[in-house]
């Protein structure tokens, strides 16, 4: 992490992953969850980025925690 990136207000996490792991169709963003994470740096909003292709109903990616 640079310390520009610090500097921002919220922090934006998303898989690497661009198409899906069962049919090769490319992922949208299905949800966004924002969630308040404390650091040693301050308080900044975690975002995450939920992905899914429009033919498995199911999150094809899990936030880690
Ligand atoms: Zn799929």
């Amino acid at each position: 992490m640079s310390a520009r990136d610090e500097n921002l207000p919220g922090i934006v996490f998303r898989t690497h992953i661009t198409v899906c792991p069962e049919c090769r169709l490319h992922l949208n963003v299905h949800r966004t969850r924002r969630r308040t994470v404390k650091s040693v740096h301050g308080t900044f909003t975690a975002v995450h980025k939920l992905m899914k292709c429009k033919k498995h109903k199911r999150d094809s990616w899990i936030p880690s925690d």
